[in-house]
C-alpha cells in the first residue's frame, strides 16, 4: 500500500488483537493513558466493554491492522498469530508489530523472520504479570527483537507494565520468561506435593501454605549464593552442602510411607543421585546445574543426529 494512502486510514495510535483477559487489559491501560486504541477480536462481542471506554472497534483483522502504525498482537497460541496475521502480511508492512502472545523462543524467530520477510519491525514481548496487574507498577513485560521498536514504543510499553529489553534476539523474551516460571511451577509442585504428603494427619492445605510460604521465601536468599557458585564454576569451594549430604531419599520413602507419589521430590533426588554416581558426592548441590546441562546438550546432539 502507498504511503500516503496508509497514512489516510491511520486513525488510531495502536490497534489490539484480541480482547482475551490480558489483551482487555493492555488495552484498557492503554486508553487510560490517553492513546487512542482500535481493537479486534475474533468474537466480536468481546468489544464492547472497551467501545463504551472510547476504544474503535474494527469488524475485521485487515480493518485493524491498517488502523494504527503499531499492530499489538495477544491471543493465545502461535497458530492463532499466524491465522490471524498471515491473511494481512502486506497491510501489516511498514508498519510494527509487538507480539504478547506466549509463544517457545523457536517461534518467536520464526515471527520474528516472518515479519522481516514482509518488511515488519517486530518486538516479541513475554508479559511477567496477570491481568489485574496490567497499568500498574507490579509485574513486568520481558521485550526482545526489534531495538528500534523497543526505544520508539517505551512511552507506550512502559504504561503496561515495566519493561526490560533482553536484545536483538526476538526469542530471548520468550526464553527467560519461560525459565522464570519453570521455577515457579516447580516450586507449586513442590508445595502441591508436601500438602498432599501432610493431609493425612489432618493438616488442610491453608495450614500448610501458612507454614510453607515464610519458609520458602526465606530460602530464595540461597539462590544467590548457589548463583554464584554455579557462575564461578567450582563446586569444591568451601561451605557449600554437598551433593552426598542433599540425598533425599528419605524425603522420597516418607513420601511412599504417606501414599503420596513422590514424583517431584523423586526427580530432584534423580538429578542428586546421577552427580553422586559420576562421583562428585563431596561437592556442592548446585552442581546439579552441570547435570542438567549435560543432559540437555546430549538430548540436542541426539536430535541433531536424527535429523
Ligand atoms: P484468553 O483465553 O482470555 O484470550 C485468548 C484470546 O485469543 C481471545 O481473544 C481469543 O479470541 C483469541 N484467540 C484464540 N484463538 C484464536 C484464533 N485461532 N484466532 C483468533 N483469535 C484467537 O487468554 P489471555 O488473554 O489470558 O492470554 C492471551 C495471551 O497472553 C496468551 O498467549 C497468554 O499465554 C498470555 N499471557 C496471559 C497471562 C494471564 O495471566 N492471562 C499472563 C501472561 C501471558 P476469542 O475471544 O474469540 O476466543
Amino acid at each position: 500500500m502507498p504511503e500516503s494512502t496508509r497514512n489516510q486510514v491511520r486513525t488510531t495510535d495502536i490497534s489490539m488483537l484480541g480482547l482475551g483477559a490480558m489483551g482487555s487489559a493492555l488495552a484498557t491501560a492503554s486508553l487510560g493513558s490517553g492513546r487512542s486504541v482500535t481493537v479486534w477480536n475474533r468474537t466480536p462481542d468481546r468489544a464492547r466493554g472497551l467501545v463504551a471506554h472510547g476504544a474503535r472497534a474494527a469488524g475485521a483483522v485487515r480493518e485493524a491492522v491498517t488502523a494504527s502504525p503499531v499492530v499489538v498482537a495477544c491471543l493465545l497460541t502461535l497458530p492463532s498469530v499466524q491465522e490471524t496475521l498471515g491473511p494481512v502480511a502486506d497491510e501489516l508492512r511498514g508498519r510494527t508489530l509487538v507480539n504478547l502472545t506466549t509463544t517457545t523462543p523457536g517461534e518467536a524467530r520464526a515471527l520474528a523472520s516472518w515479519a522481516a520477510g514482509h518488511g515488519v519491525d517486530y518486538l516479541d514481548g513475554a508479559v511477567m504479570a496477570v491481568p489485574a496487574m496490567i497499568g500498574t507498577r507490579e509485574g513486568r513485560i520481558l521485550y526482545s527483537g526489534s531495538r528500534t521498536a523497543y526505544e520508539t514504543l517505551l512511552p507506550v510499553l512502559d504504561v503496561w507494565a515495566p519493561a526490560e529489553y533482553h536484545g536483538a534476539d526476538a526469542g530471548r523474551a520468550s526464553l527467560v520468561d519461560l525459565a522464570m516460571l519453570s521455577g515457579m511451577y516447580q516450586m507449586f509442585a513442590g508445595f502441591f506435593h508436601g500438602a498432599a504428603m501432610v493431609a493425612s494427619t489432618g493438616m488442610t492445605a491453608s495450614d500448610f501454605a501458612a507454614r510453607q510460604a515464610p519458609f520458602l521465601s526465606a530460602m530464595t536468599h540461597g539462590l544467590a549464593d548457589y548463583a554464584k557458585v554455579v557462575d564461578g564454576g567450582d563446586y569444591t569451594v568451601p561451605g557449600q552442602q554437598s551433593l552426598d549430604f542433599s540425598d533425599l531419599s528419605h524425603i522420597v520413602r516418607t513420601s511412599e510411607e504417606q501414599g503420596v507419589d513422590p514424583a517431584p521430590i523423586a526427580a530432584v533426588q534423580a538429578l542428586i543421585s546421577r552427580q553422586i554416581a559420576a562421583g562428585h558426592g563431596a561437592e556442592s548441590f548446585s552442581r546439579v546445574y552441570e547435570g542438567l546441562r549435560a543432559a540437555g546438550s546430549q538430548a540436542v546432539s541426539t536430535e541433531g543426529a536424527a535429523a
